[in-house]
């Protein structure tokens, strides 16, 4: 079993590309940059974040494990 996500944050460098608002809506909102929309329930969706980080063509979506 894949371990709990304690925050994900996007780093700077984002292109704006929108792959993560795509991949997982519920969690990443693409205005002028990438955001995690503020109350999103990251746990709920960690497969998609972590599909997402791993798309994410500048790697800046940073997903912090529990330990
Ligand atoms: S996938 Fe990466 S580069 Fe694209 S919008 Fe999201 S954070 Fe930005």
């Amino acid at each position: 079993m894949c371990k709990k996500i304690k925050r994900v944050q996007i780093q700077p460098g984002c292109i704006s590309c929108g792959t993560c608002e795509a991949v997982c809506p519920k969690v990443f909102l693409v205005k002028a940059t990438a955001e995690v929309l503020p109350n999103a329930d990251v746990q709920a969706h960690h497969e998609l974040v972590r599909e997402a980080a791993d798309l994410c063509p500048v790697s800046v979506i940073q997903v912090e494990d529990e330990d």
